[in-house]
């Protein structure tokens, strides 16, 4: 709390603004996790790996958007694409199709080894929204099953045991769904199969019992971004699920272009049936994506029949919006580019290792964990392999620790993960990790 009061002195334009804030937005945000105590920072501008807070104060970004901006704000590329869309197209995706769509469609199925077809959403949460309701017509099954600790966007069906609270939660190798919101009809908890992750035993006993009603298994190939499956966990959900009929879906809303260019499904060369992107894929603006086999695609397509009953619904006013796609194809085209990625992820290896040094010069019980150009910083030295194993985080260190970070201008967020981008270079990286330095000394005091 002594930091909390640092960090108040230190920024009274946020304090302020923040105060005035709050009678006109809700909270004061828009989007419960953009709080934290004593009062989220404001930030007014950003270039590169850089944010600017209203009190002047700048911070290296690893907060990134949420990991939507691989190339840092402000990208030359991106700036010269959507200008480009601007004084050509506006900003009109025409309610109908158009040629940058196809574009961006014929550059994820090459990129995606399981995508047959694309549709485009504004969100990943319309992205896993919509690939439920494909997986529920195609096997004409109730139930979501999904592992406990995963978040796949704001909507009921996977608002269930995102965060659970452990005594509430039931035991780990049968995890009880337990909403995350006030206000979210029972149905959807009575319908959801919470699963442990990379925990094969129980998954393929809860699996096997209930296959009869499961229409399909929602994933983060990476928990939160950072705690990798199991490879052979991949593969044994892969059969599995094949064999009980039920569709497999990867959410890499925060994996796709992170873990690997063609997301987790590539890095583990492990083949979904749908897949949910976005963050990432539009560039930083608005975007989600679905995309999968056809025979579950076609699904919902108009060609099939013109009887409501027998197509699934799909639909989206910005749907395929020009500017997203875009910055979007901007981001993947530099990524192409021989080396390019390779890069961000030696720079993160970089980072890490420097970190890793750090804690055991300082002796404090930290690790980097993570694949590819997103990590976390936990505050255990126990392998954590499984969600509920982030019980052994010593949460209040890792609090001090980002506090004394936001003071040595680093931001993730307090208690977020890190990703990096393009736009993190050498001197980033240094600036970095000279603010753990004084940050891990001060901790030490
Ligand atoms: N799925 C995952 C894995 C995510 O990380 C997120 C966002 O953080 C979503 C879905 C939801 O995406 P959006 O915030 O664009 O609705």
């Amino acid at each position: 709390s002594s930091l909390q009061h640092t960090f108040q002195e230190n920024r009274p334009n946020s304090a302020s603004f923040f105060e005035q804030a709050k009678h006109s937005m809700t909270g004061g945000v828009n989007g419960n996790l953009r709080y934290f105590a004593p009062f989220p920072i404001i930030f007014e501008k950003a270039k590169n790996a850089t944010l600017i807070d209203v009190d002047g104060h700048p911070y290296v970004d690893y907060l990134l958007s949420y990991g939507a901006l691989m190339l840092g704000h402000a990208h030359p590329d991106i700036l010269k694409a959507v200008e480009r869309v601007w004084s050509e197209q506006g900003t009109s995706s025409f309610g109908a199709t158009h040629p940058l769509e196809l574009e961006m469609a014929e550059e994820l199925i090459t990129l995606f080894p399981s995508f047959d077809q694309i549709r485009f959403t504004n969100s990943g949460l319309e992205a896993t929204l919509f690939s439920l309701r494909l997986a529920m017509a195609a096997t004409g099954r109730t139930h979501v099953a999904k592992f406990e600790g995963h978040y796949h966007g704001a909507h009921d069906h996977v608002l269930q045991s995102v965060n659970p609270e452990a005594h509430a939660a039931g035991a780990s190798e049968e995890p009880m769904a337990v909403p995350d919101s006030l206000g979210s009809p029972d149905y959807y908890r009575q319908h959801s199969v919470i699963l442990p992750f990379n925990d094969w035993n129980a998954c393929e006993r809860i699996l096997t019992d209930r296959a009869q009603e499961i229409a399909a298994v929602i994933m983060e190939p990476m928990l939160s971004g950072y705690i990798a499956a199991d490879p052979q966990f991949m593969k044994n959900l892969r059969e599995l699920t094949t064999q009980l009929g039920i569709i497999l879906i990867f959410d890499e809303v925060k994996t796709g272009f992170r873990i690997e260019v063609g997301g987790a499904q590539t890095y583990y060369g492990v083949e979904p049936d749908l897949t949910a992107l976005g963050k990432v894929v539009g560039g930083g603006f608005p975007i989600g994506i679905v995309g999968g086999k056809q025979s579950v695609m076609e699904l919902a397509s108009p060609l099939r029949s013109n009887k409501k009953t027998e197509v699934v619904f799909h639909s989206g006013t910005f749907n395929g919006n020009p500017l997203s796609i875009a910055a979007g194809l901007a981001t993947i085209r530099y990524l192409k580019q021989p080396g390019r990625f390779d890069q961000i992820v030696q720079h993160t290896h970089e980072l890490r290792s420097g970190i890793d040094a750090l804690a055991k010069q300082y002796e404090l019980p930290l690790q980097t964990i993570g694949i590819g150009t997103i990590f976390n910083v936990l505050t255990t030295e126990k392998t954590v392999q499984h969600y509920r194993d982030l019980g052994a985080n010593h949460n209040q260190l890792r609090l001090a620790l980002d506090y004394l970070l936001m003071e040595n201008g680093v931001y993730s967020k307090p208690l977020n993960r890190f990703s990096l981008s393009a736009a993190h270079g050498p001197d980033e990286i240094k600036a970095t990790l000279d603010a753990f330095e004084k940050s891990m000394a001060a901790l030490k005091k």
